[in-house]
Formats: C-alpha cells, structure tokens, sequence
C-alpha cells in the first residue's frame, strides 16, 4: 500500500493533526542503508516526523531537517523533507546492535543517546533558514520532536513515531501522528483528548492491524469534527545529481584537486543519502580544476 501523510483540523480549528503511514518509505531507506533494526527504527521515527512537519512549507524548494546528534552508537541521524512528499536520509553507523530495553523493545534511546542536540532546520532558499535547537530529553523521538515544538515554537503537541521490525528486518509497519491545539482551545478539551491518547495502542501496531492515518486521528479526534484537509503521498528519496557532486570536488579548491589527480588518477563521490556512486575520471578532474582555477 502507498504510503501518505493527512493534514487535519478538529474542533472548528481548535486542534490541527498530522498523521502518517510510512512503511515503504522505511523499507526503501533500509534496503538503501542496509539498516539493522534499531537504525531503521531510529531512521523511520525521524523521516516520519520530518515527512509531517515538511509538509508546513511554503514554498516547492524549500527543505525541512532534522539532525539527532546524542552521542550514542548510531552518530548523527539526518533526515530531509520537502512538502512534496520527499524525504531522504542516513545514519552514521545502520548496524548498530543492541539488545532489547526493559520494555521488551528495540532500544532507540540507547542507540541514539541522550547526551547531545536535536536541531531542525527550515531552509527557505530564497531567505534566512529558521534554525531551532534543542537538548535530547529521551532519545526515543517522538518525545524530543514534542520537546522541541514546545521549547522553539512555543506549540504544545502530543508525538507519536512508530516502526515494526519483523525477523527478516524488512519493515512491517511505520508511522505517526502529531497533534496540536491552537491558542485558545478549551481547557476541557485538551484534557479529554489527553485522556484518549494515554488509552491508545502504540500507532506502529495500529498501522499493522491495517487502520490507515485517517482512522488513527479518528479515534482520537473524531468526535469533535475531524476534517482532512489534504492528502500527500510521501516516499523515500535522493535528489543528488552528478552537477551537485561537482560543486563539491570544485569547492574542495584546485590545490586539493590537483593533489588528487596526482595521487589516484580519479575521485569517487557517494551521496551520504542514497549511497549513488559518482566517479570522475582524469579528464573530468582537469577539467573541474580549471574550474576551480577560474572561481
Ligand atoms: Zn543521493
């Protein structure tokens, strides 16, 4: 089944939502990344939130990322999306292996650490990016992507991120949902919304039982008017070319380049994100010094 992400409002506006399955998405950065199942828990839950507060953006180029530096073993996860769906992005170490926390589940906080800074920026291209950073409070998440909405947007939200692993480690089931009230919402009905998601099962067994991210905010919000304002379908995906790499070699200056074309004759580029090979030949190098002779 595809995947997609639903924008929603409830309470005549009171309540906006986002809700998202995202389990090819995940299959497809795992089978790009050879994730193991914590990397691809940890990768997911971050492409899921990214996949979600990407969809916000004004403008087709503008790019939303998240980067999760908490010193544990994975190393940075970094995650981009756009509000067309796109979403790309790697962890430092996809075999990270550790045994299951105390809950009986796959120890993402443990992987990710707790010692260290998530930061998401908003890249608007033709303006300043908006940068907001802030400390890890539990590496699972879910819980930091509300941490940060509550300490740099000043926006109340309630988080959740999901990944089900199964034992062949293709991806069983992904996704997540955020819900947010809007200033002024009643008291009462932030509290009986409370109440409702402390009684709901975990959004990755939802998604497995095959209820889709329209009837996960349903049963949350249903009652008070939910109206679905868009549907984007979101998948996993570069947009590396060979002329992006090329600005790379070029930028590295004609020092460095000529260093490189004596010693190996050649240079091989691989994007971090999708893990393309990109090579240059001789020829190509001599060429992209005289370019860089000429910046
Ligand atoms: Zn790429």
């Amino acid at each position: 089944m595809k995947d997609y992400i639903i924008r929603a409002t409830a309470a005549e506006g009171y309540i906006r939502a986002f809700a998202a399955q995202t389990t090819q998405m995940v299959e497809t950065a795992r089978k790009t990344h050879n994730l193991y199942p914590i990397a691809s828990a940890a990768l997911g839950r971050t492409m899921t939130a990214a996949s979600m507060m990407a969809i916000d953006l004004k403008n087709e180029r503008d790019t939303l990322s998240i980067i999760i530096k908490g010193g544990g073993p994975i190393g940075s996860i970094v995650v981009v999306a756009n509000a067309k769906g796109m979403v790309k992005g790697y962890v430092d170490n996809p075999f990270v292996d550790l045994p299951l926390n105390s809950e009986g589940k796959l120890d993402v906080a443990g992987a990710v650490g707790t010692n260290g800074k998530l930061t998401v920026i908003k890249d608007y291209k033709l303006k300043e990016p908006y940068i907001g950073q802030v400390d890890i409070v539990t590496g699972e998440i879910a819980e930091d992507i509300t941490y940060y909405f509550a300490v740099s947007e000043q926006q109340p939200s309630a988080t959740a991120l999901g990944v089900l692993v199964n034992p062949d480690l293709s991806i069983k089931a992904s996704g997540g949902f955020i819900i947010q009230p809007m200033p002024g919402a009643p008291d009462e009905l932030i509290e009986d919304i409370e109440k409702k998601l402390s009684k709901t099962t975990p959004v990755s067994t939802q998604i497995a039982n095959g209820k889709t991210p329209e009837n996960i905010l349903e049963d949350i919000i249903g009652e008070y008017g939910l109206k679905i304002n868009q549907y984007l379908d979101v998948l996993f995906k570069c947009d590396c070319n060979r002329k992006r790499l090329e600005s790379v070699l070029i930028s590295l200056g004609k020092e460095e380049l000529e260093d490189i074309l004596k010693n190996d004759g050649k240079a091989e580029l691989v994007c971090h994100y999708c893990n393309k090979k990109y090579n240059f030949n001789a020829d190509e190098l001599k060429e992209l010094i005289r370019q860089a002779s000429s910046t």
